[in-house]
């Protein structure tokens, strides 16, 4: 075995060791009827980086965000987000400390405008102040306002402020994932989570999201990526993270990753 390869192996598991963590899984545990979806999941995202979440289909990337983010209840485990105990809160209150995910499948925004759809954002209830903005103006504040004014600009850079007063319901689904995006941002999360943030989303718009992702991240946003697209979070991915049959298999720099014989073979079995 040559040095490199015993390097990998003793990071069969996920990296333990980091000083700064946003968020912390550990040994997470769901089961589904029989099956279990989350096997003793246990890593840590460290402040400042994006980190790649990727697995083969159905190796359970999506469950773990549901149970980080308070949409499903854990059966085991425990999630912290900076420092703080999150388990088994309800979604508003994660995402009260800090933490904000997107769908992998956006939600249906049923009677609102594209604008409204991205301004009701994670942390506010439909009807809440950022309508009121819409309706009665002359109430607003200054967060409001600037908030308007990002809502503006994040569509502006994706090319998409010609819908901004359409039905949220009629637009494509890449639309509709820019604009789940855009309503994430606009929330100014610690740490951001991002369910396939690409897949549907022509390769233009693409890397105009993977600009957005970087851009978001030097200002200081953590991120927790996962991407069935491998070019695009392996461009932006640092360290990934491996998960197959619901338990990480390694985390490493994405060269190592790629090229790891256990990821390849997880691959293969799977049917990505
Ligand atoms: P991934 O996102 O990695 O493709 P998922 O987390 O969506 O995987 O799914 C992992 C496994 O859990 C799959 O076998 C899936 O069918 C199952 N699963 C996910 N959510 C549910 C649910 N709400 N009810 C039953 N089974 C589920
Ligand atoms: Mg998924």
């Amino acid at each position: 075995m040559s040095d490199v390869e015993e390097a990998v192996d003793q990071e069969f598991a996920a990296d333990r060791s980091k000083e700064n963590v946003v968020l912390r899984v550990e040994d997470l545990q769901k089961t589904f009827g029989g099956l279990v979806a989350t096997d003793h999941a246990t890593f840590d995202v460290e402040r400042g980086t994006i980190t790649g979440l990727i697995g083969p289909n159905g190796a359970g990337k999506s469950t773990i965000f549901n149970l980080i983010s308070g949409f499903y209840q854990p059966d085991g485990g425990r999630v912290e987000v900076n420092g703080v105990d999150v388990t088994g809160m309800e979604p508003y209150e994660v995402a009260d400390h800090g933490l904000i995910r997107t769908f992998q499948t956006p939600r249906k925004l049923e009677g609102m405008t594209v604008r409204e759809a991205m301004l009701v954002g994670p942390r506010n209830q439909p009807g809440e102040s950022f309508v009121n903005l819409l309706t009665s103006p002359g109430s607003v504040g200054e967060a409001e306002k600037r908030n308007l004014a990002d809502a503006q600009r994040i569509l502006e850079e994706f090319e998409i402020d010609h819908l901004a007063t359409q039905p949220a319901t009629d637009i494509s689904g890449g639309q509709m994932k820019l604009v789940e995006l855009a309503r994430a941002m606009l929330a100014e999360p610690e740490i951001l989570l991002l369910d396939e943030p690409v897949a549907g989303v022509n390769p233009t718009l693409r890397n105009k999201l993977a600009d957005q992702i970087q851009r978001l991240n030097d200002e200081g946003t953590t991120c927790l990526l996962i991407e069935h697209d491998m070019d695009f979070v392996m461009k932006l991915a640092d360290p990934v993270v491996v998960l197959d049959q619901g338990s990480v298999l390694m985390e490493g720099p994405p060269q190592r990753v790629q090229t790891d014989s256990r990821v390849i073979e997880a691959y293969l079995g799977g049917d990505a």
